[in-house]
């Protein structure tokens, strides 16, 4: 891999950053971002305890698949070990995302998991967004957790924590997330609005894969 991909890939962890700090998604030195490199076993990661909109290119930490630091800042973020082990359960996934978005984060403190109810949600995540048992952030059996469940979802609510998105390139990862707040936003109102017995997944299912089928 070129210095100069290494720098593309670094610039736009530090765009995607500011974005998702524009967005209302992290506060403060919270949330963190990881690319991997391609062609290599190792990715990209931010920082401890630096502030999304305070980011720079050359402070991004590199680290293996393993979560042990190969250079970069004296500190890699606390969650390096989700990272990792996300990476090495799944292949496909180019760039992890972890953030406290408010309105997600409070679905997991409710124990209750984001349903596909609107056909965006749907088409870009027709499991929902289920919720992983809490664990202490940092540890070891966070990330084994968050592991196990990344096999079959590309977004998970950690509870009474947060959310973590993946995708096949940073800006993926990113819209992920987004799209689960907001899909946690429209669930809370549609419930508000209608009660949570109006509302009849395997009937919304059934419609979105009929819309499907005849486009
Ligand atoms: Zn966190």
């Amino acid at each position: 891999m070129s210095t100069k991909a290494i720098k593309d890939i670094s610039e736009r962890i530090v765009k995607a950053s500011k974005e998702l700090r524009d967005h209302g998604l992290v506060r403060g030195t919270s949330g963190n971002i990881s690319a991997r490199i391609p062609g290599t076993d190792t990715f990209l990661i931010k920082p401890s305890g630096v502030r999304m909109e305070f980011l720079k290119p050359e402070k991004l930490v590199l680290v293996d698949l393993q979560g042990n630091k190969i250079g970069g800042e004296p500190s890699v973020s606390l969650e390096t070990p989700i990272h990792a082990a996300i990476y090495r359960a799944r292949k496909d996934v180019v760039a992890v995302v972890h953030t406290h978005a408010p309105t997600a984060t409070a679905f997991g403190i409710a124990k209750t998991e984001i349903l596909p109810l609107q056909i965006e949600m749907f088409m870009l995540l027709p499991r929902g967004v289920p919720v992983v048992p809490f664990e202490l952030p940092g540890s070891k059996a966070l990330a084994e957790a968050v592991q196990n469940k990344i096999a079959n979802y590309d977004a998970l609510i950690l509870e009474n924590h947060g959310i973590v998105t993946v995708g096949s390139t940073i800006e993926a990862a990113c819209n992920l997330n987004e799209m689960v707040e907001e899909g946690a936003k429209i669930q809370f109102l549609a419930v508000t609005l209608a009660g949570r017995d109006a509302i009849n997944l395997a009937e919304l299912t059934k419609k979105f894969k009929t819309q499907n089928t005849t486009k």
